[in-house]
């Protein structure tokens, strides 16, 4: 069988993505027998390849030298993917939108907790940070997604064996709901506070009811579903680190902070089936804070999310100066 070659550029990343692509367990024998990877900083050594079968494009574009490099690999691959959650919606380096240059500077290199006579870097050959970030599509072309923070091996083992033998990639269309196995209740609890990995305060009191009815936000159901709920039956609430559901996607009215709120609005009351007034809906919006990391953490750069008119994604930037 004749290899396909493989070539694998970065932008603004953490690495976990090109990490996901050796953690596929046995099937990396399978990997290796289709695939050989021609270029990619973290796996082998060439600096340069003149063409590719299949192009990887992981992480979001923040300097005019990760623009130039994805240009270039567009240039040079037949198949373009946008790999990871950075390269498809702008992932957690997006959360920086959020914060000037200069504010986003000071609090990593001086003001962090630890950091003792910090000093922003000034070399002349580290490339300058653009305001902006842009996912991938907004430069070039992309023929497929693969989202996630990183992609689960099943996945991307799955998408490189049917590329490997000419088949369409078959892709996941539900949300982290519809694998989770916690129960939706009535009425749910009033919302009770922020939660997330980091919150020491966090304890979920019951390990079979959705986070929802406990009055604890779970963005599973705004959510794609690429981990099988992998948090929720590990005793977190999901994130949304794997991007907005399809259905987020294609309907523009729709925005991941409304739908949810929305939800617990109805699961509040009595009447799941009731139409929730916009009283009832200001009720739970005033309960909830940090929106920008419980909503938009992984998707706030990407227009298709913050152009939207319900989107809070611009309301939020006016904070940009912290
Ligand atoms: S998508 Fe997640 S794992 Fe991949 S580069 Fe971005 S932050 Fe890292
Ligand atoms: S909202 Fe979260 S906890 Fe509730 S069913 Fe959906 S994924 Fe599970
Ligand atoms: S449950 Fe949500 S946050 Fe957790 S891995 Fe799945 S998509 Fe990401």
């Amino acid at each position: 069988m004749n290899k396909l070659k493989v070539a694998y550029g970065s932008g603004a990343i953490c690495g976990g993505c090109c990490t996901a692509i050796l953690d596929v367990h046995e099937k990396i024998f399978d990997v290796i027998d289709r695939f050989d990877f021609v270029y990619c900083q973290m796996l082998c050594d060439p600096k340069d390849f003149d063409h590719a079968d299949v192009g990887f494009w992981e992480g979001t574009i923040r300097t005019k030298t990760h623009e130039e490099e994805l240009k270039s690999l567009r240039e040079k691959v037949d198949t373009l993917i946008s790999f990871g959650t950075c390269a498809c919606y702008g992932g957690l380096p997006g959360l920086s939108f959020y914060y000037t240059i200069e504010a986003m500077l000071r609090k990593i290199y001086i003001k962090t907790r630890g950091t003792v006579d910090g000093k922003i870097p000034d070399s002349k050959e580290v490339p300058e940070l653009e305001r902006g970030l842009l996912p991938a599509d907004q430069l070039v072309e992309v023929d497929y997604y693969i989202p996630g923070c990183p992609p689960p091996p099943e996945t991307i083992a799955n998408f490189l064996l049917a590329v490997s033998e000419g088949k369409k990639p078959e892709v996941e269309h539900k949300t982290c709901c519809s694998e989770c196995s916690r129960r939706m209740t009535t009425p749910a609890e009033r919302v009770r506070r922020k939660v997330g990995a980091f919150d020491e305060s966090f304890v979920v009191e019951d390990h079979q009811k959705c986070f929802l009815s406990q009055g604890i936000l779970c963005t599973g159901s705004v959510t794609l579903n690429r981990c099988g709920a992998a948090c929720q039956e590990n005793g977190f609430p999901c994130m949304g680190c794997s991007g907005p559901s399809l259905e987020v996607l294609r309907e523009y009215e729709r925005d991941p902070m409304r739908m949810v709120v929305k939800r617990l609005a109805l699961l509040s009351g009595e009447d799941p089936e009731k139409v929730v007034t916009e009283r009832e809906f200001k009720k739970i919006e005033e309960q909830l804070y940090d929106l920008r990391h419980q909503f938009y953490a992984f998707v706030s750069t990407h227009p298709v999310m913050w152009r939207r008119r319900s989107s809070k994604i611009t309301e939020l930037l006016k904070f940009e100066g912290e």
